[in-house]
């Protein structure tokens, strides 16, 4: 991650810079201690283009065997809507992702799942929400 992009407002919306909030998780210098936080830096990670952390932290069961980002929209905001707190070892998180294609503005809607292993929080899918 170059340093302009790390003193730069987070991708994920959060009020701290790149570096302070979903850049360590993304280098894996920390884990994410949340669902919210684990989904907050694949949104980011998204953003930046970030294929490897995304596979990480894809739970096994779930992950793709690649993960090419090369056609994904330009991701533009992220509004975190609902993460309510983790039962056991689960969590889900709701969100909407604001997104362009071709120029045109769309978002994403979507109830995300997560689950803890060896205290490691992981992405197991996600569905679509009705709006
Ligand atoms: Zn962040």
């Amino acid at each position: 991650m170059n340093k302009k992009a790390l003193a730069k407002p987070c991708p994920c919306g959060r009020p701290a810079t790149l570096a302070r909030c979903c850049a360590p998780l993304i280098a894996g210098q920390r884990h994410a201690d949340t669902a919210e936080a684990l989904m907050r830096s694949r949104y980011s990670a998204y953003v930046l283009g970030a294929a490897d952390y995304l596979c990480a932290t894809w739970h096994a069961s779930t992950r793709p065997a690649t993960l090419d980002l090369t056609d994904s929209p330009r991701w533009i905001g992220l509004q975190v809507l609902a993460a309510p707190p983790a039962d056991g070892e689960r969590a889900t998180v709701e969100f909407d992702a604001r997104y362009r294609v071709h120029g045109r503005a769309c978002h994403l809607h979507e109830l995300s799942r997560f689950v803890r292993e060896d205290g490691r929080w992981y992405y197991v899918d996600g569905a679509i929400q009705p709006d």
